[in-house]
C-alpha cells in the first residue's frame, strides 16, 4: 500500500561518536534529512526491490523484534543481571575464603587466592560493560513521497527526515545528548512517551490516520 502525505515512522540509529548511522547499513546520517537511492536504478522504494529509507509504523516496544537493537534489549538486561550476580558472588567468595586466612596470618595462600579471583572476575566485568555497552537511539521521522509499507508494520520510504530522537534505556544520557545538539532535534527519554507523541503529532500522522487521509477520510 502506497500513501504520499507525511507519515511518522519510527527507527534506530547505531551511535558512532556523536555521530548517528542507519543501523543495518552503516550509512551515515550527516543531517536528519535522508533520501533513498537505489543501486538497481528505479526511484525507490520500489515494491519489489528492498531499497528506501526504513523504519516501523509504530513507537517501538521493549525487545521489538522489527529494530535490531532494540530486540536485543530484554536479553542484554538479563546477560547484565548475571554477570553482576556473579561478580558479587566471586567478591563474596573470595572474602569467604580469604578471611580464615589472614586470620590465621597465612598471607601467601591469601594473595594467591585474590590474585585467581580477580583475574577471572576481570573477564567477567569486561564481559558486563561488552554487553551493557549498547550505543544506539531510537528516534521518529517524518516520512515523504512515496511509502511502501509491510503486511508487519515496517515502512520504506523515499525521503525521511528526522523529528526527534529517543533514549533507550540502558544509554547514556551525555552521548545520546551530544547526537541530538549535533543534529538540532529534540532528545525524550524512552519513559516520556505521551509527551514524545504530542510533540510528534504536530509534524505528521501515524499511519492509519495518514493511510486514510491519503484516500479521502478525515
Ligand atoms: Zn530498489
Amino acid at each position: 500500500m502506497a500513501a504520499s502525505l507525511p507519515v511518522l515512522g519510527f527507527r534506530e540509529w547505531a551511535v558512532r561518536g556523536d555521530g548517528a548511522l542507519s543501523g543495518v547499513r552503516g550509512e551515515p546520517w550527516t543531517g536528519t534529512i535522508m533520501e533513498a537511492r537505489c543501486s538497481e536504478g528505479h526511484p525507490a522504494p520500489d515494491p519489489g526491490c528492498a531499497c528506501g529509507v526504513y523504519a516501523i509504523d509504530g513507537w517501538p516496544g521493549l525487545g521489538d523484534h522489527r529494530l535490531y537493537e532494540q530486540a536485543t534489549l530484554p536479553l542484554r538486561f538479563i546477560a547484565q543481571a548475571l554477570l553482576s550476580a556473579t561478580v558479587l558472588g566471586g567478591l563474596a567468595l573470595l572474602l569467604a575464603m580469604d578471611w580464615p586466612l589472614l586470620h590465621r596470618g597465612s598471607w601467601l595462600p591469601a594473595l594467591v587466592i585474590a590474585l585467581a579471583m580477580c583475574l577471572g572476575l576481570s573477564g567477567v566485568v569486561a564481559a558486563d560493560l561488552a554487553v551493557g555497552r549498547s550505543p544506539y537511539l531510537l528516534g521518529a521521522v517524518v516520512l515523504s513521497g512515496r511509502i511502501v509499507r509491510h503486511g508487519n508494520g515496517v515502512l520504506r520510504a523515499e525521503r525521511a527526515r528526522i523529528a526527534c530522537l529517543v533514549r533507550p534505556p540502558g544509554v547514556g544520557r551525555k552521548p545520546a545528548g551530544r547526537v541530538a545538539s549535533r543534529l538540532g532535534v529534540p532528545l525524550f527519554h524512552w519513559y516520556q512517551r505521551r509527551r514524545a507523541l504530542a510533540y510528534l503529532s504536530e509534524h505528521g500522522d501515524l499511519w492509519p490516520r495518514a493511510a486514510a487521509r491519503a484516500r479521502g477520510g478525515p
